[in-house]
This record gives C-alpha cells, sequence and structure tokens, in this order.
C-alpha cells in the first residue's frame, strides 16, 4: 500500500531523468504524492477571451482568438525569433514571439487559420504581445472540450527551467491524469467520517481529482474546502496535542492564596480595571491554582494596561512565597517599570530591585545575595537576569515584556533558574497578533486578550499631510507646545538606506531646533550609547524637553503620558505594525492626541493602503489584519517556527473562519478521545503516525 505515492514521478509518460530532477530541485516534487499535493496556484477561465484593446499588464494568464498572419523569422542564429501577428474580432493585433523551437512551430503554424492564444501578455511601446503562448486551433479545442477538459484550466507554478524542458500546465496536467486514473484503490479517507458528513466536504480522492480537473467553478470550490480543511485540522492536531503533552508533563507552583492582591486591589490602585483586565486577572489566577506550569500569552493593544495585570500576578507569587521577576528588552524600558512599580511594591512591603547591564558590580553583589536569601521579592532588568550568577531562592514566576525580542532559547534560560518547579511564565506582547493566526503559532500556548481600552482615553485623531503642508504642521505644534504638551518626531531608518537616513535625521533635527526657539528638543538614535541615549531619553521623560528627535528606538513601551502629538516623517517608510507602535507612544493622558502622517505625493499602491488602514483605525487587530494582507503571514513575527508556512492550500490570511471552525472540531475530538483510539478516530491517527514518520511538516500528507 504505502508504494503508490511513493512512485517517483519519473515512472510516468513523458517524464525522463532530465525532467524529473528539473521537478525536483524547482519544485520539490520527487513522488507521485508530491505532484499531487502540488496544486494549482489559479485556475484559466477558458470560457473568457480578451480583445487586445482590454488588454493590460497587470493581467495574469489571458486568452486571446484571433486570424493568425504575418508569420516571419526574424534575426540569426541564437538571436532567431518567430514572430506572428493574432487579429481579433475588432482588429486588435497581438504579436506572438517565439525564441526556442523555431523550426518546429514555424511548420506548425498556419497562417489565415483562426487560433486561441494563451499567455502573459507584456507592452511594449504601446503594442501587446506574448512570449512563447500556448495555442490551440479551434479543431483541438473541440476536441478537448468533448474529452471532458473543463472551463477552468488550471495553472502551475513554472518555473525558467521547467519551461525550458518544454513543460507547461499542460504538461503537468497530463502526468497529473495518469496519476489520478490510477490511484483509487490506494487513497483513503484521513478524517473522521462524522466530520465529512457534518460538514458536508468532498471526500479525499474527489476533492484531489477536481482540484486539478475541476468540471465546474462550484465543485472546484468544494475540493478547495475540503483540502484546506484537512490542512487545517492536522496543524491544529499536532499543535493541541503538543500543548496536552506539556500540560500533563510540567508541574507549576500552587499560588491560591492571594490576600495581598485584595488588599491592593481595594486599597492602593488608582483606578478600576477594565472588564478585560479583570478576566484576564482571573484567567491567571485560575492557571497558578492548577499545579502545572502556566504558559500564558497575554495581548494587549498599547496602552491597554498590562503592566498592572503583570504586577497583580507577581503578588499572586509573592502571596504565596515565591518570588517573581518582569524583563524587558531595553534599559529604558527595564528603568519605565521600575520606577513604575516601586511605589506600588513600596505599599505592599515589598522590596523590588532592578538589574541591567549597567548595574555596578558592588550593587550586583549584594542584589545577588538578597535574591538567594529571599529577600528581594521581585526583580525588574533587561536580559542581564539571565546570567547564570543570577540565582533565586524560590522563583516562581516570570514576566517577559515585548516577547518577541526574546528567542525560545533565552525563555527556557529563564526557566532553568528554579530547576525544582519550573516558573510559570506571563509572555506580554502590544504586538498584535490577528486571532487566526496566534491561534496557529501560539497553539501550545494560551492566550489571554486586553481588548479594551481604559475608559475616558480620547481617541488619537490620525491624519495623513504632504510634505508641503509643513507650515501649517509646525504652526499646530507651536501651538501644542504653548498648551505645555510634547511632541515626538520620527524618522526612518534601515540598515541599508543607514548613510542617508542618518543625514536626514541630522538635518531634521538641524531643521526643528531652527523652528522651535521656545523648545529644548532632544534627540535619541541607534548610535548613541546607552548612557547619552539614556540621558536624552531623560530630558524628554522628564519634560526638560518639549521635542523627542528619534529613530524608531521609541517604539516599544516608552510611556510619557504628557506627549501628545507624534509626527511621523516618511511614513511611507515604515510597516503598519511599527506605524501602529509608534502611535501608541501617544493618547496615554487625558487630553486630546494626534499622529501626523507626513510623506511625499508619489506613493506606491501598498504604501497608501497603509497609510488610510491608519488614518481609519485604531484598532490594533484590525490593523494586524491588513498588514497579514499586505505581507502574508510569513513576515510576522512568531511564525517561522510554527509550521504555518507549510501550508499548501490555506491561507491564513483569508481563511481566519475556517481555521476557528477547523480548531473547534479538533479540540472536540482530543478533548472526548486525547490518544485518538476510538475506532471512528482511527484515519486521523493513521494519518498522524504518518506525518510523525515522515518527519516534514506536510499537513495534508498523501501516504
Ligand atoms: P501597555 O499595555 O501598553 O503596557 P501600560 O501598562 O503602560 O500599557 O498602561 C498604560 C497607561 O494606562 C498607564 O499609565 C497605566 O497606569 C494606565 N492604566 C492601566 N490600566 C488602567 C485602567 N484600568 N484605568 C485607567 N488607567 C489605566
Ligand atoms: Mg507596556
Amino acid at each position: 500500500m504505502a508504494g503508490f505515492f511513493s512512485y517517483p514521478i519519473e515512472l510516468l509518460q513523458g517524464v525522463g531523468a532530465a525532467r524529473a530532477k528539473a521537478f525536483q530541485t524547482e519544485l520539490g516534487v520527487f513522488t507521485y504524492g508530491d505532484l499531487l499535493q502540488c496544486y494549482p496556484t489559479r485556475y484559466l477561465d477558458r470560457t473568457q477571451f480578451y480583445l487586445v484593446a482590454e488588454l493590460d499588464e497587470d493581467l495574469p494568464h489571458v486568452q486571446v482568438r484571433g486570424r493568425l498572419q504575418r508569420k516571419q523569422l526574424a534575426g540569426e542564429g541564437r538571436t532567431q525569433r518567430l514572430t506572428a501577428q493574432l487579429i481579433d474580432e475588432a482588429g486588435g493585433v497581438l504579436e506572438l514571439v517565439w525564441f526556442k523551437s523555431l523550426k518546429y512551430i514555424t511548420a506548425v503554424l498556419r497562417e489565415g487559420v483562426e487560433y486561441v492564444a494563451f499567455g502573459k501578455p507584456t507592452a511594449f511601446q504601446g503594442r501587446f504581445s506574448i512570449a512563447h503562448p500556448e495555442l490551440e486551433d479551434p479543431v483541438q479545442r473541440a476536441t478537448s472540450e468533448k474529452a471532458g477538459a473543463g472551463a477552468l484550466q488550471p495553472i502551475y507554478p513554472l518555473t525558467a527551467r521547467l519551461q525550458n524542458l518544454h513543460i507547461d500546465s499542460k504538461t503537468i496536467g497530463r502526468m497529473l491524469a495518469e496519476i489520478v486514473s490510477q490511484m483509487a484503490p490506494h487513497i483513503v479517507e484521513t478524517l473522521p467520517a462524522d466530520v465529512v458528513a457534518n460538514y458536508g466536504l468532498l471526500n479525499r480522492p474527489a476533492a484531489l481529482r477536481l482540484i486539478h480537473f475541476p468540471d465546474s467553478a462550484e465543485n472546484l470550490q468544494a475540493a478547495r474546502l475540503r483540502l484546506k480543511f484537512e490542512e487545517l485540522f492536522f496543524l491544529q492536531i499536532k499543535l493541541l496535542r503538543q500543548r496536552t503533552v506539556r500540560r500533563v508533563e510540567l508541574a507549576g507552583q500552587i499560588f491560591q492564596k492571594v490576600p495581598s492582591v485584595a488588599e491592593f486591589y481595594h486599597k492602593h490602585l488608582p483606578f478600576d480595571l477594565t472588564g478585560a483586565q479583570k478576566r484576564v486577572v482571573k484567567e491567571i489566577h485560575r492557571d497558578m491554582c492548577t499545579g502545572r506550569q502556566m504558559n500564558r500569552l497575554l495581548q494587549g493593544d498599547v496602552g491597554s494596561g498590562k503592566t498592572i495585570v503583570a504586577f497583580l500576578t507577581m503578588l499572586m507569587a509573592a502571596d504565596n512565597g515565591a518570588q517573581a521577576c518582569l524583563m524587558a528588552p531595553t534599559e529604558i524600558l527595564a528603568d519605565q517599570h521600575f520606577w513604575g512599580l516601586k511605589p506600588y511594591a513600596d505599599k505592599m512591603g515589598r522590596t523590588i530591585e532592578k538589574l541591567t547591564g549597567s548595574t555596578r558590580a558592588k550593587t550586583r553583589r549584594s542584589l545577588h545575595a538578597g535574591l538567594q536569601a529571599g529577600t528581594v521579592d521581585f526583580l525588574v532588568g533587561t536580559h542581564a537576569l539571565l546570567e547564570d550568577t543570577v540565582q533565586f531562592k524560590n522563583l516562581g514566576l516570570t514576566i517577559m515584556d515585548e516577547q518577541h525580542r526574546f528567542g525560545v532559547a533565552q525563555r527556557s534560560k529563564l526557566w532553568q533558574k528554579n530547576p525544582a518547579v519550573l516558573p510559570h511564565v506571563l509572555v506580554m506582547t502590544a504586538t498584535p497578533i490577528p486571532r487566526t493566526l496566534a491561534m496557529t503559532v501560539y497553539g501550545d500556548l494560551d492566550v489571554s486578550v486586553i481588548d479594551e481600552l481604559p475608559a475616558g482615553r480620547k481617541p488619537i485623531v490620525t491624519v495623513h499631510r504632504f510634505d508641503n503642508q509643513r507650515a501649517r504642521i509646525y504652526q499646530f505644534l507651536h501651538e501644542e507646545i504653548a498648551k505645555g504638551r510634547q511632541i515626538y518626531i520620527v524618522y526612518p531608518l534601515i540598515e541599508e538606506n543607514e548613510k542617508l537616513d542618518y543625514r536626514s535625521l541630522e538635518e531634521g533635527y538641524a531643521q526643528v531646533t531652527a523652528a522651535f526657539p521656545e523648545a529644548r528638543v532632544a534627540m535619541v538614535h541607534g548610535k548613541l550609547d546607552a548612557y547619552d541615549k539614556d540621558a536624552e531619553m531623560q530630558l524628554f521623560v522628564q519634560h526638560k524637553a518639549q521635542i523627542l528627535v528619534a529613530t524608531t528606538v521609541i517604539e516599544v513601551g516608552v510611556n510619557v503620558p504628557n506627549a501628545s502629538v507624534m509626527v511621523i516623517e516618511n511614513a511611507d517608510r515604515f510597516g503598519l505594525s511599527q506605524l501602529h507602535q509608534l502611535r501608541g507612544r501617544v493618547g496615554r493622558g487625558a487630553e486630546q492626541s494626534y499622529c501626523i502622517l507626513l510623506t511625499d505625493y508619489k506613493l506606491s499602491k501598498d504604501a497608501r493602503v497603509r497609510l488610510e488602514t491608519m488614518v481609519r483605525t485604531t484598532d490594533g487587530f484590525e490593523i494586524a489584519d491588513v498588514d497579514m494582507k499586505l505581507r502574508g503571514p510569513g513576515d510576522l513575527m512568531g511564525t517561522q517556527q510554527s509550521g504555518v508556512l507549510d501550508l499548501r492550500i490555506a491561507d491564513l490570511a483569508r481563511d481566519g473562519q475556517l481555521l476557528a471552525e477547523v480548531r473547534a472540531v479538533a479540540i472536540e475530538i482530543l478533548d472526548r478521545d486525547p490518544t485518538l483510539a476510538l475506532p471512528e478516530h482511527e484515519p486521523v491517527a493513521r494519518q498522524v503516525a504518518a506525518m510523525q514518520r515522515s518527519g516534514q511538516p506536510n499537513w495534508s500528507r498523501i501516504s
């Protein structure tokens, strides 16, 4: 049985060693099974014809029907080519060009005959042409239609090397036809029968046939749905089982008692928690009572109030005799957390200390002793916390802020700080990840979301302005400064363009200093050393400077509630999530805040979408969704390790709804039958085993 789908494609008609090799290196296709899973990227609607007048260069493949004329060979030797014209019914002229196999094509092409040409149109000096078009004459076409080649013709991913070997979508179609005609006795269902029935899914053989040979748009849709369902289902099964394993195996301390959490909440908390904050605190406390290690991701948009949740969690540890640490990605942030939490800790009679790269050796020594003796309850710091010399008496909780800056290795290093019982882990991030992606990327973490901002915040007003409106913008900034507010002005800085970018930053700084004689202007960027950076930053934090000119180093976490305006220069050069993070630096106080996106007139399509999105919404999740649609999930954090990039047919940016349903199905099955031992889950168990054996991430493996 295991035979058929692992047959090498060389066994197919017309596939010799050279072609087989090209399939391997270009498409990763070795076997029958691989080829079946090489799904068409698109389908050409064979019922639709274009007139030459309707062509435009953005079109993918098109079909044009016309009469062939003026066939001629031009050039010599290697530069020789064959051209012909196809005249459509409106008299439009399409140029057809060949550079290869000239002898053969010259012989078969007939002038005066009507052909259907398809291929990718390109324009040169106002004339459209198609190089190496696929051509069909009406007789051929009629025969193939009769033979059941449907109106939807699959287009496969082809590379130049494959094309050089005369492999086109039709060649691949012929290979697949051979496989499909023989596969019936070998193919097995992978989904439980009741799932297939409940969701009205196609069975597996039908789906695999119709994805390559669709006989109608509806059936193609059904085939795609079935294959996406299967792919997402097995990805979720894998992730959910990892989570189950972890839950069973790793113990965590129990932090049931919470007297000081209650005391702090009622006596010292300067505001009411939002509903979302309360819910998350409860979720965390529930984790703390299970006796298993918590691994929770806390997602909350910028300004949603994650820090106070962190502090309440630290109190839970302290109430139960354990220590807690909070780790931030930068010195500035660690500082801010420390000074922000210290008054709270003092009120609760808890000792809090700070440890960063710039902590002096002497301070360090007494700090180390305090941690080991257990006299220090809370430690706030940077990655300096990870050093081996930092040992605790009983570390029960580690919190990581803005986790995307920490690697997996660092996380596990933190775990080792308490070999007896692993500390609970809370990871906080303000990088909004689309829910669908979070479910998958963090399929093995529990996710809490603060999806509500504290009451009374005024939504930030965001506008897009062009460079030539600078005078009016400066006028506005003068007014804000006169009101006692502070202003960020941010410049892009990317490595590839570093020299130029630094120059425009310096020029910007000079310009701003000259334009705002009433203000003190601070500047931070990556080239300053930690000390200078901190000094400049402190000028702004302490309101000694009214304007901060900066690169994106201020992006993460900085909290200056009095800052009310964020000006972003060359805003088109920033990614959406970066823009959102930057904007999150304002709107933290009671005042009305503004974000001004400055650009040139010339903007790419994508840049325009980014700017429009920023102006339209402040919802981090909506922004993340748009971002993912623009960039694809591959560029977002965390996706590299998650397996989502190995999806072959499902698309997380588009199939979010389906993913949610599929995940629910997978959870239901595993809840009822964690080891997949029930007879009705036999197909699933078999497929999971096959996936494990192959060791490759392939969620719809055919074997
Ligand atoms: P982030 O989630 O971006 O880390 P912070 O924890 O820094 O947000 O909180 C942003 C600001 O909102 C802080 O000044 C904090 O004191 C304040 N804050 C947090 N929760 C509330 C609340 N429930 N009501 C009012 N203000 C709050
Ligand atoms: Mg924060």
